[in-house]
């Protein structure tokens, strides 16, 4: 009985020694070094803290860098399809070459309600189901 009272005893303090732990524990948020002090501390030093935002800032830039390599591809890949201004080519056709129908940088509708998607001066709109025309923009004011 002693001993029975005893095993609950000792289960109740290693639980109750977990929540403790797991509430009152903390760690880096670079390195995962248990954190001591400061309930609202992040890091376990200035190092930490520096390359965790340096971190966050390449982050920031490799997005940026995938993005405009995107758009430069694209437009080079409508380029070299259209090399004299007006060609008709298969959605299937840009995607092989590894077009990115998602990225562009400008937009144009007509009053007939057409949209012509630019990468910059290279462009396409819709002309049929799986078709599609390239145009270049004469107008480079925009
Ligand atoms: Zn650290």
């Amino acid at each position: 009985m002693i001993n029975e009272y005893f095993r609950l005893f000792s289960f109740v303090a290693v639980y109750k020694r977990i929540v403790i732990r797991k509430t009152m524990e903390k760690n880096c948020t670079e390195c995962g070094t248990l954190l001591r002090g400061r309930v609202d501390k992040k890091f376990c030093s200035d190092q930490c803290r520096s390359a965790h935002n340096n971190k966050l800032k390449s982050d920031d830039t490799n997005y940026i860098r995938n993005i405009n390599n995107t758009l430069r591809r694209n437009r080079k890949i409508l380029l070299d399809l259209n090399p004299n201004g007006k060609v008709k080519v298969s959605r299937q056709k840009l995607m092989s070459k590894g077009f990115d129908f998602s990225l562009h940088t400008s937009t144009y509708t007509t009053r007939e309600g057409a949209q012509y998607h630019y990468c910059y001066e290279q462009g396409y709109v819709s002309i049929e189901k799986d078709w599609v025309l390239l145009v270049t923009k004469k107008d480079l004011e925009w």
